[in-house]
């Protein structure tokens, strides 16, 4: 049977200003390709200029600079966001690194990087995304976890990555619970392993790659496209008394 109403009217984000962090590539770039397939007036925000005017022009959305770590760069852009469109109603929080290195002789500067922006700065977006919202009276902000929340990666050692997306699974709770009733919601997804470039290593690595196949029950990684919808569900009125949840994408990996 064929359709000529393809998408819900609850799913549509027409009208709509969004802001994707980490957005230049990866994960990010599938997420603003989706935001803005669904009607989303959309800014990617990345550290890499580069990269970043690149595919906003690609994509035909726009850009704006900024290193998350650098929570006055964090506000410069979103007021730019907010003087360029008027408002801002969807903040994906979505900048991320990896490191993999043992714990025991991981050192002070490592551990301090992966936290700065992993966690300091989804909350850096946060506040300011959430300062905004409520000032407007609503707005929906989706963070990117990891299955790396919620179990702890093998063989790879990433101890700093862990926790810092326990972290962001818990920040998204709290924010939940403080702006849901002036109407933020405030949501996570939480990715399995995706081909990107922050995992190019780790497929290129035998040992590595056996692994994260086999702890996967579909036996495969994800293309970021997969990981889009979820971001974009959450984003959407389809998901308007979602708030405070983490959707896992994982291929099943957290089922063991
Ligand atoms: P990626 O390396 O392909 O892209 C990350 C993007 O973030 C890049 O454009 C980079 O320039 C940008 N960025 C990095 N540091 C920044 C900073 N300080 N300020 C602003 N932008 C910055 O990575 P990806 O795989 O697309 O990952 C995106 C998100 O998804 C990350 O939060 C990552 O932890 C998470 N994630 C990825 C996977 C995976 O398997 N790839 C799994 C779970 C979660």
């Amino acid at each position: 049977m064929t359709s000529t109403t393809p998408t819900l009217p609850v799913f549509s984000l027409a009208g709509r200003t969004a802001i994707v962090t980490g957005g230049a590539q990866g994960i990010g770039e599938a997420i603003v390709t989706g935001l803005r397939d669904s009607g989303a007036r959309v800014f990617i925000c990345d550290i890499n200029d580069e990269a970043g005017e690149t595919t906003a022009e690609r994509l035909g959305v726009e850009f704006v600079a900024a290193d998350v770590t650098d929570s006055a760069a964090v506000e410069a852009a979103f007021d730019h966001v907010v003087s360029t469109a008027g408002r801002i109603d969807i903040a994906v929080n979505n900048a991320g690194i990896v490191h993999n290195h043992p714990s025991e002789s991981l050192s002070d500067h490592d551990w301090r990087k992966v936290l700065a922006v992993n966690l300091d700065g989804v909350f850096h977006c946060c506040r300011a995304a959430g300062s905004r919202m409520l000032a407007q009276g609503g707005g929906s902000i989706v963070n990117t976890g990891s299955m790396s929340g919620h179990i702890s990666n093998f063989p790879q050692p990433q101890a700093a990555y862990n926790a810092a997306k326990a972290g962001v699974i818990h920040l998204t709770k709290s924010l939940a619970g403080e702006w849901s009733g002036r109407g933020v919601r405030v949501n996570s997804v939480s990715p399995g392993y995706v081909g990107t470039e922050l995992t190019q290593r780790g497929m290129d690595n035998e040992e590595w790659r056996r692994a994260w196949l086999a702890g996967t029950p579909m036996n495969r990684v994800a293309t970021p496209a997969e990981i889009a919808p979820a971001v974009v569900f959450l984003a959407s009125d389809a998901a308007a008394f979602c708030t405070g949840t983490d959707l896992v994408v994982d291929g099943g990996y957290t089922v063991w």
